[in-house]
């Protein structure tokens, strides 16, 4: 396999939770399902909720107004489409847990909420914002390293400041706050627009509290966060020459993780408890 040259938050994150099933993803061991991917069920509220958002961004894109029945209808027509094909579309199910103890109507009734709070709590401070781009595929480079972005949405305020929102449907840490992702982000929108950092914010807006936390980054900061994504690469490369991807495997996240039927210490950790009790396990 070619030595991994490219880096993004998804990847890095990926390796931080199981170095195991960041390789697995890189080898592209995966299988073909035919169009949609699969989802778990720890996250299928939150990529209803962002799948129904960027829907509507799209709209306003376009000029149109955000129309809160059109983006309920959509987050609930997600999960429902996900759940119908529940075999394929969701890992847990995929991987041998029944869902019989388990009702789409409580992840409908979350995602609806979510979506209504960001239609008449949220999305009302973007008002006085231009749209610049959101949920596209860019790419910047770090020596002979490819950084590869893909923000939620991207923003100029009535200041002319560049504001790159991350939503988040989950519990926040001061990971998501102040580790790499927001700093990336940042990094790609001085280089795609040719602008001095400081003219440049990140935000992570919670859908779970209705918060708005923005991040402010330095270039001495940039430079920090440069260097340890060259060095996360090249440990990546040695580790590829090594096969040095350990598993880190728990019952809750081998259950409802992608490589489980090609891991041997994820069938291990995951016992007939864990694949009966769901239920519990989300609560
Ligand atoms: S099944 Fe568990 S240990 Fe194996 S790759 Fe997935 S998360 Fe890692």
């Amino acid at each position: 396999m070619a030595e991994p040259l490219s880096w993004s938050y998804s990847k890095s994150a990926l390796f931080r939770d199981c170095p195991k099933a960041f390789s697995f993803e890189e080898q592209g061991v995966y299988p073909v399902t035919g169009h949609s991917p699969s989802v778990s069920l720890a996250s299928i509220v939150g990529v209803s909720v962002h799948h129904s958002i960027k829907q509507e961004i799209d709209h306003w894109s376009r000029g149109e107004r955000l129309e809160l029945a059109r983006a309920e209808a959509a987050a609930e027509a997600f999960i429902r489409e996900v759940w119908a094909d529940a075999p394929s579309r969701i890992c847990e199910a995929r991987n041998g847990a029944s869902l019989a103890s388990v009702s789409p109507e409580r992840f409908i009734r979350l995602s609806r909420s979510r979506v209504r709070d960001f239609v008449r709590l949220i999305w009302p401070r973007f008002r006085n914002h231009t749209y610049l781009l959101h949920e596209e595929d860019r790419m910047f480079t770090i020596g002979d390293v490819v950084v590869w972005t893909r923000v939620d949405l991207c923003t100029r305020d009535a200041d002319g400041q560049i504001v790159i929102t991350d939503w988040k449907t989950g519990r926040i840490g001061p990971e998501e706050v102040e580790g790499m992702q927001l700093g990336v982000y940042v990094d790609w929108a001085r280089n795609e627009f040719h602008v001095p950092t400081g003219q440049v914010r990140g935000q992570i807006v919670s859908l779970r509290t209705l918060e708005f936390l923005p991040r402010f980054v330095s270039d001495a900061e940039l430079t920090r966060l440069r260097g340890r994504i060259t060095r996360q690469v090249q440990d990546w490369g040695k580790r590829f020459e090594t096969h040095n991807f350990p598993a880190a495997p728990s019952p809750t996240k081998c259950v409802s993780c992608r490589f489980f039927q090609w891991c041997d210490e994820g069938r291990a950790a995951v016992d007939a408890r864990s694949l009966s009790g769901l239920a519990e396990m989300l609560d």
